[in-house]
């Protein structure tokens, strides 16, 4: 199922989520709709308080780059990062702050300790675009946004955007969901 995607300056979107204590039928569910919402925006991942759940749970699927068309989905539980090794800076996007870009400087690789979605232990070692876009997908499990972490000077370039967003000015071809009735967009 196809669901909305919370918008910059959305509350939930700047909790920290919960961990998960077991995979049910409806983290399944739930699991499915995130795939299905996320490729419906044409994301490479989606964390479930993007869409009103706050919990620990992630997906991703980098399939859709060229460059990584080989590469399976991921489901992501209750992520702790255990290392950090060197840096670099990327552009990134995100789904709930649909028009924006901006460079990123993050750690270029990490190594994760996290459940998948039978909720089995696994730990792993990420770099390039998964070591990015899971850095990226934690901080919105923490209540954190890319634009928090660019620099002021670039952040500055995009404060009208982001004006904009928390005005309810939203233009995007994914369904949204604003927490704000007066700001809502349909
Ligand atoms: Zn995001």
């Amino acid at each position: 199922m196809i669901v909305p995607i919370n918008i910059y300056s959305d509350d939930i979107l700047r909790k920290k989520a919960k961990p998960l204590k077991g995979v049910d039928s409806t983290i399944t569910e739930l699991i499915a709709s995130m795939f299905e919402t996320m490729r419906n925006a044409s994301g490479i991942g989606l964390a479930a308080p993007q869409i009103g759940h706050s919990i620990r749970l992630i997906v991703l699927d980098l399939s859709c780059l060229e460059s990584h068309a080989d590469e399976k989905p991921m489901v992501i539980i209750n992520p702790h990062i255990l290392a950090v090794r060197g840096l670099n800076e990327m552009e990134e996007g995100c789904l709930s702050v649909p028009g924006v870009q901006g460079d990123v400087e993050r750690p270029a690789a990490i190594t994760l300790k996290y459940r998948d979605e039978h909720f089995t232990e696994q730990s792993d070692k990420f770099s390039g675009m998964f070591a990015r876009a899971i850095q990226h997908e934690i901080d919105h499990l923490d209540g954190t946004l890319f634009v928090d972490r660019m620099e002021k000077r670039d952040r500055k370039k995009i404060q009208q955007e982001l004006d904009a967003l928390t005005a309810g000015i939203v233009n995007t071809a994914y369904p949204i969901a604003r927490e704000t009735p007066a700001a809502s967009q349909s």
